[in-house]
């Protein structure tokens, strides 16, 4: 089914599942606000793919800042990609707020594990 099963709505893109779904434009913003920092996916006419959306954003910062949002676009994708396939393959689906605190605990073991841009994340 080509539908998006985050939002069930539109065609099912890269660009809809990580910056234009309804879904992961709640969900984008409380990891962004956690980390405090500005990323608003879809707030962009530009935003026409992910990969250029993504280059835009880190095109603003550089060194610890650039990790640092980095590291914040692959956990949320990470965590859009496996809500995806979780509706996907096995029929069920999550709340943005539940998505967030798996994702804070990811991150945690993001830390854990060493991983420097991780730990920039607070
Ligand atoms: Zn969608």
């Amino acid at each position: 089914n080509p539908t998006c099963r985050l939002c069930r709505l539109h065609p099912e893109t890269a660009s809809h599942i990580f910056t234009q779904c309804s879904f992961a434009t709640r969900f984008w913003i409380r990891p962004s606000r956690l980390c405090q920092l500005r990323l608003v996916a879809s707030s962009s006419p530009n935003a026409t793919n992910l990969f250029s959306w993504w280059r835009r954003e880190v095109r603003h910062s550089s060194g610890v800042g650039r990790l640092k949002i980095n590291t914040l676009i692959v956990l949320v994708c990470w965590f859009i990609w496996l809500e995806r396939n979780r509706c996907v393959f096995n029929d069920m689906q999550r709340s943005e707020q539940q998505l967030c605190y798996l994702a804070i605990d990811e991150l945690a073991d993001w830390k854990l594990a060493g991983f420097k841009g991780a730990a920039l994340i607070r």
